[in-house]
């Protein structure tokens, strides 16, 4: 029921209430009023009456006539009562034979009163006619035996509605039941208006619609409700901004998460899962309330879920290829309570991408056999030859020279394979400084020619060395010298007998190009970028066999790096290479930054 109904009826009934009631109680004074009134006819009427009864004489019959005859036309009853209480003419007798069997009125109340007074009223049960009347006595002098004059009006008389009173009444009972009631609505619809207005912005408000707001009422009450509703409402949109900004802070962490976030319920519902769930398993749908197996299509996966819901404990647990890649992820799977969900719990899975790690592991397994393969060759080599020299007791022949210089040979070897990998760690782990300078490049040019001049030799390739005097270098010169020994070493190495190494140094811009040209074997296509992998070789032999390690130009190319230079190679296979080491220029004052 709506408040303005209920206030409505309650005001109607209060209206009610008060009209009855003072119809009631307004009937009760009118009544005695109109006794009132009654009593003071009747005193008047005694006073006047008082005056012809002393007039009447003894004759009873001419009394009873004067009774019935005045009684009558005045609409009372009239006695006339002697002093000792007899009753001598009573307008109620139809004869006044019958007053010999009126009882003695003496001790009637109103006569009683008359005797001490003068005056006596009573409002009473006649004992003789049965009725209500009231009373009025009245003491007479001088008229004969004739002590008491009594006046008396059926109350009936004076209570009896008029048909005209009853209308009079009712009507006015219904015209001020209209008027309170029409008050009652005015009042209730000038209150309750306000309120529904009210009520109404404040369901907008609860149902999202913040922009709304509830408006101002004269009425001090109401204007303080709606000043309420609006400072809630305004918490209310501060609270939810706050929310909804954790809410994007958290989304934002969790999309933009390399690592994949999945949150799955014990019915197997996706509740959860972030952008790389999705880039992981190629899904291209909301995935939220799908079934576990429609998004992650790996049974690995969905065993593991299982497993922690059967167990409850956390899990890891490592997974290859998912659909369509053969990337590999570590899980981390463990129980948690799921937001709004009741006390419900569900499976909080993590994937990391562990494919570079593993990667990296194969690379590093790779490494250790490549590096045990290649002190092999050269320790058998080295036991080969002690034990020919030992069993033998060759020591002191030319045969036992050879082997002993076999053995020296492959131990310079391992020194050399030893002494690269030491440098290659050194520069991967990043423990190597450079010492950068302005680094005169003809004159290191020159010193790196001189120190492999009699390699050159033996295989009969010549050096040439075509840099202009004033080229200057940013670079470390002791690194910058290693770099090139190898690749002249190199040139020299993968070269035929009557060919030559050549190394130019043109500027170009800022930067300068280090060749080392050769007219040796060149390189195959398919090899030309690989030979700066560690171990790579062109063919395994010839390298051996002209004392390579496999590592040079690794080790040149980490250096390169380092220096924030490029190498790069072009080869042609019987023709010759080109390897080109570009770094920057260096002013002739300093290092060149
Ligand atoms: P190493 O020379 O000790 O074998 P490097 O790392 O210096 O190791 O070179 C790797 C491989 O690249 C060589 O084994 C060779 O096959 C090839 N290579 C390097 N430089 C040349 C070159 N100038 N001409 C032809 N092949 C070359």
């Amino acid at each position: 029921m709506k408040i303005r109904h209920h206030l409505l009826l309650l005001l109607t009934g209060a209206g009610l209430v008060a009209t009855v009631a003072l119809a009631v109680f307004g009937s009760g004074i009118i009544a005695r009023a109109s006794r009132e009134s009654a009593e003071a006819r009747l005193s008047f009427e005694s006073d006047l009456l008082a005056l012809q009864v002393a007039t009447l004489g003894a004759d009873p019959k001419a009394r009873h006539g004067w009774v019935q005859s005045v009684g009558g036309k005045l609409g009372l009853r009239l006695t006339l009562i002697t002093e000792d209480g007899r009753v001598v003419a009573d307008s109620a007798l139809r004869d006044d034979s019958e007053l010999p069997s009126l009882e003695n009125h003496l001790a009637r109340p109103e006569v009683i009163e008359a005797g001490k007074e003068g005056r006596g009223r009573s409002l009473r049960r006649s004992t003789s006619v049965g009725q209500e009347f009231l009373y009025l006595a009245r003491r007479l002098e001088g008229a004969g035996e004739v002590r008491f004059l009594r006046l008396a009006l059926p109350t009936r008389e004076l209570d009896r509605f008029e048909p005209g009173h009853l209308i009079a009444l009712v009507a006015s009972v219904l015209v001020s039941l209209a008027a309170s009631t029409a008050l009652a609505y005015w009042a209730v619809r000038r209150l309750s208006r306000p309120i529904e207005a009210m009520s109404r912005s404040a369901e907008l408000v609860a149902a999202g619609e913040l922009g709304v707001s509830v408006p101002d009422h004269p009425d001090e009450e109401l204007s303080r409700l709606a000043f309420a509703i609006n400072r809630m409402k305004g918490t209310l949109v501060t609270k939810l901004e706050e929310l909804d900004d954790e809410h994007q802070l958290v989304l934002t962490m969790m999309e933009g998460m390399e690592e994949g976030l999945l949150l799955v319920g014990k019915d197997h519902q996706v509740l959860m899962a972030n952008a790389a769930v999705r880039r992981i398993f190629r899904v291209h749908v909301d995935p939220i309330g799908h079934r576990l197996g429609e998004v992650v299509r790996h049974p690995t996966v969905i065993r593991e879920v299982d497993r922690t819901i059967a167990n409850g404990e956390s899990r890891r647990e490592t997974v290859t290829g998912t659909p369509g890649s053969d990337k590999s992820f570590d899980l981390h799977l463990r129980m948690v309570d799921i937001p709004r969900g009741g006390g419900e719990r569900g499976v909080l899975v993590l994937f990391i991408d562990i494919t570079r790690l593993e990667a990296l592991e194969k690379v590093r397994r790779q490494f250790v056999a490549d590096v045990g393969h290649e002190l092999r060759t050269p320790v058998t080599s080295i036991k080969g030859a002690l034990e020919t020299v030992l069993e033998g007791g060759l020591v002191e022949n030319s045969d036992g020279r050879h082997f002993l210089a076999v053995a020296a040979r492959q131990a310079d070897r391992m020194a050399e394979l030893l002494s690269d990998l030491t440098d290659l760690s050194l520069i991967e782990t990043g423990s190597i400084q450079l010492d950068l300078e302005a680094v005169e490049l003809a004159a290191l040019v020159e010193d790196v020619l001189a120190g492999l001049q009699s390699r050159a030799k033996d295989r009969e390739v010549q050096l040439r060395a075509e840099v202009a005097l004033s080229t200057l270098v940013r670079a470390d010169r002791r690194r910058l010298e290693q770099i090139l020994t190898n690749l002249v070493d190199n040139g020299i190495k993968f070269n035929r007998p009557g060919g030559s190494v050549t190394v130019r140094a043109p500027t170009v811009g800022p930067v300068v190009h280090i060749e080392v040209v050769d007219t040796g074997v060149g390189i195959p296509p398919d090899s030309l970028n690989r030979v700066f992998q560690r171990f790579y070789r062109v063919e395994k032999s010839r390298s051996r066999d002209a004392g390579g390690t496999g590592l040079g130009l690794a080790i040149a190319k980490h250096l390169v790096r380092l220096h924030e230079g490029e190498i790069r190679v072009e080869s042609e296979v019987g023709v010759g290479s080109r390897f080109t080491v570009e770094l920057l220029k260096a002013s002739p004052e300093g290092p060149g930054d």
